[in-house]
């Protein structure tokens, strides 16, 4: 059908995003790339400072697992996620266990620690994903231990059975949901989610009536979209999950290897965000976001590096460690005395995406045909 193709189209055949989105998962560089590893240990294990759901300061340990992956990403994927690097189909119920062992055995039983958080590149409780004993032992054993447990989740997976299942096992702990946006358009063209907001919704009144904590990642700056749209929309969606949620956790994006967004990276059609548009983005939410008592965490990850959140180089570490900050003592006035020349070309830029007919954006890194810049995804 001709529609499919686009008004722009060049005639060639209308392709799926499916098929666009698809990562090389069986290259042989990414296979061998997956076999070098030991399916017997975690990815990493590492403490940070962090807050209970009380506010009182504690130390968790975040427990990342080499897992048989998120079964939405075998199906199809998230445009940005390359926790597939780190997945592989063949893990068996003994190396998950022998992964979770070895977490203990590193942390000498989470010494020290209130929280802890496991990760497990897709849905904690998804039986496809990983084995229902081990995920009972896992949730049992914290719940225990008397350590606050954070686990991840897609919304379509939260079922009434899992998490009454799950409110049973370890009562009272945080279950985490990568929303991204708060848009059902953004969440098909530009993330391919796999969910829509309405299902969040009824996973969020889910955990809610199970006694369950709330957290809501938001991606800031997708791919296909401006700098200047990706402040106004991330501002907004912030705003309107912020009453759902405990705690919202903006995450700026970051070049993941052998995604699409790495693609449009390397072909240099993608600029990760800028650092001040996340202090803009927290500065317009602040005040609305705290009156509701939810937290807002936003840590670039590899910020101040070209594939993650950053500015001029010359002033990255003064504004990541300021964001940093921030997510922990919730303080706005960390940000009163940052300033840099590069301002105000970050201004212009924004200034430019809201004026010109760019729906892509007006970034220095896009190059590319002039039609298909000012082609709206
Ligand atoms: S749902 Fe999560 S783990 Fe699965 S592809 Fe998307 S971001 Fe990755
Ligand atoms: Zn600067």
């Amino acid at each position: 059908m001709d529609s499919a193709r686009g008004i722009l189209s060049d005639g060639s055949k209308a392709v799926k995003i499916h098929h666009l989105i698809k990562a090389p998962e069986n290259t042989p560089e990414s296979i061998s790339y997956r076999e070098s590893w030991d399916a017997s240990k975690p990815v990493t294990v590492y403490k940070t400072p962090e807050m209970l759901p009380d506010g009182t300061p504690c130390t968790a340990t975040t427990v990342i697992l080499r897992t048989k992956g998120c079964a939405w990403w075998w199906k199809s994927g998230c445009t940005f996620c390359g926790y597939f690097n780190d997945v592989r189909e063949d893990v068996s119920v003994e190396d998950m266990f022998s992964q979770w062992e070895e977490a203990k055995r590193h942390t000498n039983d989470f010494e020290g620690c209130s929280m802890v958080k496991v990760y497990t590149s897709g849905t904690f409780f998804e039986d496809r994903e990983n084995p229902p004993e081990w995920q009972q032992a896992v949730l049992r054993e914290t719940s225990e231990m008397g350590l606050h447990l954070v686990i991840e989740a897609q919304a379509q997976m939260c079922t009434p059975q899992k998490i009454a299942w799950v409110a049973e096992n370890h009562p009272g702990c945080t279950v985490a949901i990568g929303l991204e946006a708060y848009d059902d358009k953004v969440l098909r063209f530009h993330v391919n989610k796999g969910f829509s907001t309405k299902q969040w919704h009824k996973a969020v009144d889910m955990l809610r009536e199970n006694g369950l904590r709330v957290k809501t990642y938001l991606l800031f700056k997708p791919p296909f979209m401006s700098e200047g749209d990706a402040l106004n929309h991330t501002t907004a969606w912030l705003k309107k999950v912020a009453p759902y949620s405990d705690e919202v956790s903006v995450n700026p994006m970051n070049i993941q290897r052998n995604t699409v967004v790495d693609r449009l990276f390397r072909n240099q059609e993608y600029r990760p965000p800028w650092l001040w548009s996340l202090v803009e983005m927290i500065q317009r939410a602040h005040d609305e976001v705290t009156h509701l008592d939810c937290r807002v965490i936003v840590h670039p990850t590899a910020g101040g590096r070209t594939r993650g959140a950053h500015n001029c180089k010359q002033c990255d570490n003064e504004v990541v460690s300021a964001i940093e900050r921030y997510s922990v003592s919730a303080d706005i006035a960390e940000f009163t005395f940052l300033d840099c020349s590069c301002k105000s070309v970050w201004k212009s830029e924004l200034n430019n995406d809201s004026t010109l007919p760019t729906p892509l954006g007006t970034g220095t890194r896009r190059r590319g045909e002039a039609t298909d810049l000012a082609r709206a995804p």
